[in-house]
């Protein structure tokens, strides 16, 4: 005899607030110069942005970005409004708005991969529930330990002279005194010539660390760590591409190794500390597919004797803030953030621009994300938005 499953159903009722509705957007701004990396040069940004309407009224905001479309990874801003419109809503709408692990498990069992877009939704849901009860994302993720974070600065204009004349504004303006050098397009010496320049220019005012983009192979990477070592560089990023080699490249040189792209989440997480691949792990919210794996990623390396250093996708204001509030709440951030995105964008979407000052990001303190998008400006930006509505 069957037991009717009526008797037992483990669908909780829901008296609280649900998901009502679930609105995504492409947002184009352009950069304040091109941005050259290995991989792509940028000349602007998408930022998918997702909205979470829920029924006690309150809506929650994500963004999801990518460095150059597809050049970095298998996500693009279109794709994850794809997936979100056609996957992610019809499982999120009517669910219990105030269980967000739960909802994200729920999605986590029908859509696979797609980190980047699960990472915009959470931030949504997460952002709707700290306005709800009126905390900030950082104490729904554990609490904070910090309310401000050492942001770098990426010199990758692609000229010497241009840089180190951006530096040195930096440094006046007190925005940024860690600097991050994209290389690894050009030939080897050259790039080594280009750091130590730098290097030189700016001597103990600011530190200088690479990132390669995985643009090297082996002895590439051998002869490159030990110029770099050489000429005061303190840190390189992703000089390989795989887990097995950066392992091999690991402690053979006088400078730190971070591990950027091949940090996916959790399991590569473990997977990179078990091959002791890593001095550093660059943690991106993105990348680990939202906040709470983003503190998995963080514990991992906490308990492989790994530093940390908060990473970026080159996230819009939203992107970046989840950022900070889940990099507030890390036990250990050795090596500070990147968290400069909206400073690479020449304009603004949110109604008070976030502060920078004092070679920091401030956390806001209000509920949720504590930053208020301004709805004209997004509008106006919207890749089929205002300019659409407003054609004749
Ligand atoms: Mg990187």
């Amino acid at each position: 005899m069957k037991r009717s499953p009526a008797h037992h159903s483990v669908l909780p009722e829901t008296a609280g607030p649900v998901v009502g509705r679930v609105e995504t957007l492409l947002v184009d701004l352009p950069t304040i110069r091109p941005h050259k990396l290995s991989v792509a040069t940028m000349d602007g940004q998408t930022l998918m942005l997702v909205k979470v309407h829920c029924s006690d009224g309150i809506t929650g905001i994500g963004e999801g970005t990518t460095i150059g479309g597809l050049a970095y990874g298998g996500e693009s801003p279109e794709s994850m409004k794809l997936a979100i419109d056609t996957y992610f809503a019809p499982l999120m709408v009517g669910q219990d708005a105030t269980r967000v692990q739960a909802l994200m498990a729920r999605i986590g069992k029908m859509v696979k991969e797609n980190r980047f877009a699960k990472c915009a939704v959470e931030t949504a849901l997460l952002d709707a529930h700290g306005k709800r009860l009126g905390l900030p994302v950082s104490e729904l993720l554990g609490g904070r330990r910090r309310d401000r974070l050492p942001v770098a600065w990426t010199l990758a204009s692609g000229d010497t002279g241009r840089d180190i004349a951006e530096a040195e504004r930096m440094l006046d303006l007190r925005r940024h005194n860690i600097f991050k050098l994209k290389i690894g397009a050009r030939p080897l010496a050259e790039d080594i010539a280009h750091v130590a320049r730098i290097k030189a220019a700016l001597g103990g005012r600011g530190s200088v660390r690479v990132d390669i983009n995985m643009a090297w192979d082996e002895m590439e990477a051998a002869c490159g760590m030990a110029a770099l070592a050489d000429a005061g560089c303190e840190l390189v990023e992703q000089p390989v591409a795989t887990a097995p080699g950066l392992a091999r490249l690991v402690r053979r040189f006088p400078i730190a190794l971070m591990a950027d792209e091949s940090l996916t989440g959790p399991e590569s997480a473990f997977e990179l500390a078990r091959v002791h691949g890593a001095d550093v792990f660059a943690v991106k919210l993105e990348q680990s597919g939202g906040a709470f794996n983003a503190l998995r990623v963080a514990a991992i390396a906490d308990a492989a004797g790994i530093a940390l250093y908060g990473g970026t996708m080159l996230e819009g204001a939203v992107g970046t803030i989840i950022a900070a509030h889940a990099f507030a709440t890390f036990p250990n951030l050795q090596w500070g953030t990147e968290l400069f995105g909206p400073l690479l964008l020449t304009e603004e979407i949110l109604t008070a621009p976030l502060e920078y000052s004092d070679f920091s990001l401030t956390i806001p303190s209000g509920p949720g994300l504590g930053i208020t998008l301004d709805d004209d400006r997004v509008a106006f930006f919207a890749r089929d938005g205002f300019h659409r509505k407003n054609a004749t």
